[in-house]
């Protein structure tokens, strides 16, 4: 990458981040991008962000908001423009054909197929390069990554939690531990991810509706799972009652014919997944199917048990916490239940990354460690 302004680069990539970030709603199971392009005197001329999967690449936003003024000049963005043609043509041609002259980008594509680009931009003669903040671009779309990487959504657990840490009283009731607030903020989590799921002990004891309601994600594609060995979802139930064929019920091969029959009958889909050693649905097939299906970001809404079971299979990368200050007591359902660990250097270690006021409740949120930090942490 030739010298020029490295503070100015700097800051023009920082925009691009703060762009890139106005996707979250709308992107996945594409990345969030931002982009920013520049005329030939370093100013200003276009700004653009990826706000939906299937809509134009921030580039190209960017790049028609600067028309003429980007000939000459330069573009900031935050993943490797795309040199393949995917949902949309290659970004690569459309900057060749503004005559850009420099482009900066934050870190290489890692999808083998859609690569390539910044060697492209080099073979036409542009000053193409990697710089910036690596570190951030990799934060910034870890979902993601880990859908591209590793073949799986990234997953979330979310639960309103009381004080002594119980998620329903000793007789499953649950509504509400929090209060509106956060319940709001909780329902902005769904419009963040792909698909939600639940086990069918919420269902039976809740019947939640599990949509996303709040109209912030321009995408039409939401799933709503149940994790139901059996198939012993009701008829009646919300998910069943109100647009079913956003349903997936996962069972396993003991779920009798005439129950399959009856949901099927109801318009739900019905997913049939290896029984793992528990006798319940394998977390890991159900996983990487979800990923073939295109959901890059999973949210796990309980309950106890279905907590449980992504815990003690390693699959939890982020966990958000709604805390209200209340004490349930007794013997209530804890947040994680599952088989638990016994040695204590086996439970799942996230490092707290944010911690919010929602009324009178708390948000807390935590990750997954980049194995550098597990490494590094005494
Ligand atoms: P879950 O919702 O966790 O469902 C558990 C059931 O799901 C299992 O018994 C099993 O039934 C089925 N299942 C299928 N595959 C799996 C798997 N891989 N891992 C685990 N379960 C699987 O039920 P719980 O009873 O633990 O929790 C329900 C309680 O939690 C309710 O009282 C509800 O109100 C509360 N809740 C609270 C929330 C909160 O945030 N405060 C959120 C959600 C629920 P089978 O073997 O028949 O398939
Ligand atoms: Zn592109």
């Amino acid at each position: 990458m030739a010298g020029e302004n490295r503070d100015a680069d700097a800051r023009w990539m920082r925009r691009a981040f703060e762009l890139a970030a106005r996707g979250r709603f709308g992107a996945s199971p594409n990345p969030m991008v931002g982009a920013v392009v520049l005329d030939p005197e370093g100013h200003l001329a276009g700004e653009g962000f990826h706000a939906r999967c299937g809509g134009p690449h921030a580039e190209i936003v960017a790049l028609r908001e600067a028309g003429d003024r980007a000939r000459g000049g330069s573009l900031f963005v935050t993943l490797e423009p795309c040199a393949h043609h995917g949902r949309t043509p290659p970004c690569v041609d459309a900057i060749l054909s503004a005559g850009v002259r420099r482009v900066v980008a934050a870190m290489r594509e890692p999808n083998p197929h859609a690569g390539g680009g910044i060697d492209r931009l080099r073979a036409e003669g542009v000053d193409a390069g990697v710089g910036g903040d690596a570190d951030r671009a990799r934060t910034l779309n870890r979902r993601w990554l880990t859908w591209v990487q590793e073949r799986r959504p990234w997953v979330t657990l979310k639960a309103a939690v009381s004080l002594d840490g119980r998620i329903a009283t000793r007789t499953g009731q649950s509504k509400w531990i929090t209060g509106e607030a956060a319940r709001r903020r909780s329902l902005e989590l769904r419009e963040e991810h792909d698909a939600i799921v639940v086990g069918i002990g919420t269902v039976l004891a809740d019947d939640p509706l599990l949509t996303r309601r709040l109209g912030l994600n321009p995408g039409e594609s939401w799933t709503r799972i149940v994790l139901d060995s059996r198939l012993r979802t009701p008829t009646a139930a919300q998910v069943v009652q109100t647009s079913p064929e956003q349903t997936l019920i996962a069972h396993t091969q003991e779920a009798a014919p005439g129950e399959r029959r009856r949901l099927k009958d109801a318009g739900v889909q019905l997913l049939e997944i290896a029984a793992g050693a528990d006798g319940r649905v394998e977390l890991h097939q159900l996983l990487e199917h979800l990923a073939r299906r295109e959901v890059a970001a999973l949210l796990v809404e309980g309950g106890s048990a279905v907590h449980g079971s992504f815990a003690d299979a390693g699959l939890v990368d982020e966990a958000v916490f709604f805390i209200a200050p209340l004490l349930i007591g007794g013997s209530g359902p804890s947040a994680v239940a599952g088989r638990g660990v016994a040695d204590l250097e086996l439970a799942t270690r996230l490092r707290f990354e944010g911690i919010e006021r929602h009324g009178a409740d708390l948000e807390l949120r935590a990750v997954r460690p980049e194995e550098e930090d597990v490494h590094g942490s005494g």
